[in-house]
């Protein structure tokens, strides 16, 4: 039991109010080596196989999506021959047939996935980052035209290889996916192969960040240049058992505490504490308007996941054809791309994955007691499957409140706090020995 009275005085929530937690020196150096350059001769070199239309050649060694999935996977190797024999790789290829839409006839669709293993035996979580190798033409059904795909989405394939290349030297108790799938353009297909197997193989994915576009700073309509913003899409509602889910959210008030939503606020704390002069923008959205990304296959499977996009997207340069029009140069270049801001947004997802696989399994069975009327709050839980917390961190915000006001440490499995369980929201994280917390989870009612 915690000292009330020392709590009065602790918990005047204001609004503005942020518990600084210190950073890791692991993961603050593994951020340092996020490189532009490497991040940049990726990029040139996926341009510079011409096309990676996914309905393109995949036996030209030169050009095509074939040509991009090897050189993809040949990079994965080299990390994996430095990393200790701790990452594999694989090109994880399927025959899809053809959908009369998008696809003409039966194709070889292939995902260039790399694993870091977790070091601990006992722990089964995943984390995974996504990139869509794929690029396509204004018109999607063209095989063999230039579409370089630069930003959409060679920078989210470029965020995923630079986090592999770091990443594979360093070990983590729970395990990494790097995945640069195809398909995305055609219709969300590779991701959806790879979401449908991971659910029928029960994988414990806990959390997919899908970067998809994090790599130009303007938007050519508005004028407006911005490298120190990036938006994370999260959906409110899960889509498994959506009628339940809903009802419960109502009585509750949870409108914006989905796992999708925790993991987006965990992205705006984590890449604040690592990442300067960039500002998470949280979009209360699954995606953009008639726009969908492959952390839509993997919501649809029941798993976490967020989209990550720049903050302006330039719509001259998206699935557009390479040409010139009233002196406006249309197509995806590499010329483009704002290094430093790719830089960044990478960072952000590297700090994001490396904190959370390092981190304690998630509190169990957190609970909100109810059982009395009171003014006070008692809450319990109890400690994760996964590795041994140093202890745990009790959030707390307002209801009307975007991000976590109030971060309380505790080493105990509960605690009481002189504040009505009515007129706020809590989660729970655990957290290790070196300050790595787990995603948070909100305890709900219970009578003891
Ligand atoms: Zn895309």
């Amino acid at each position: 039991m915690i000292k009330l009275t020392a709590l009065f005085l602790v918990l005047s929530i204001c609004a503005e109010a942020q518990t600084i937690i210190d950073k890791d020196p692991e993961i603050a150096s593994m951020v340092k080596e996020v490189n532009p350059d490497s991040l940049k001769s990726y990029i040139t070199t996926m341009v510079s196989f011409g096309t990676r239309s996914t309905i393109s050649s995949v036996t030209d060694s030169k050009r095509g999506i074939g040509a991009a999935r090897n050189w993809a996977l040949s990079k994965f190797q080299e990390f994996a021959a430095a990393s200790g024999g701790r990452l594999t790789c694989v090109l994880d290829t399927t025959t899809y047939q053809p959908d009369g839409q998008r696809v003409a006839g039966p194709i070889n669709l292939g995902n260039v996935v790399a694993t870091l293993k977790g070091t601990d035996p006992n722990d089964h979580r995943i984390f995974l980052i996504s990139g869509h190798l794929d690029s396509r033409k204004t018109s999607i059904m063209d095989q063999t035209g230039d579409a370089p795909g630069a930003n959409d989405d060679g920078s989210g394939s470029a965020a995923v290889l630079e986090c592999a290349r770091i990443m594979s030297r360093h070990t983590f108790p729970a395990t990494i996916i790097f995945v640069t799938v195809s398909g995305e353009e055609q219709g969300l297909l590779g991701s959806a192969f790879m979401a449908k197997k991971a659910k029928a193989q029960n994988w414990d994915i806990e959390a997919v960040l899908n970067n998809d576009i994090i790599g130009s700073n303007n938007s050519s309509e508005t004028n407006i240049i911005n490298n120190t913003q990036v938006r994370v899409f999260s959906e409110a509602l899960p889509i498994p058992d959506l009628d339940k889910q809903a009802k419960m959210i109502r009585a509750l008030g949870l409108e914006n505490d989905s796992k999708s939503r925790q993991l987006a606020r965990y992205l705006k704390e984590t890449g604040g504490r690592y990442v300067d002069n960039l500002d998470v923008v949280m979009i209360y959205r699954p995606d953009r308007f008639l726009r969908g990304g492959d952390h839509l296959s993997y919501q649809e499977n029941g798993f976490t996941a967020v989209r990550i996009t720049e903050m302006n997207e330039n719509f001259t340069r998206q699935h557009q054809d390479v040409r010139k029009e009233n002196g406006i140069q249309y197509g995806d270049l590499p010329e483009f791309i704002d290094f430093e801001y790719l830089r960044k947004n990478t960072a952000l997802n590297l700090s994001t994955l490396a904190n959370l696989a390092k981190s304690p399994g998630v509190p169990q069975s957190p609970k909100v007691l109810t059982a009395d009327l009171t003014n006070l709050t008692n809450l319990t839980w109890s400690a994760p499957l996964e590795g041994k917390p140093k202890g745990y961190y009790v959030l707390i915000r307002e209801t009307t409140s975007p991000v976590w006001q109030k971060k309380i440490f505790t080493s105990e499995t509960t605690m009481t706090l002189p504040m009505s369980k009515d007129n706020y929201f809590f989660g729970v994280q655990s957290v290790s020995e070196t300050g790595n917390e787990s995603l948070p989870v909100i305890p709900l009612p219970g009578r003891r």
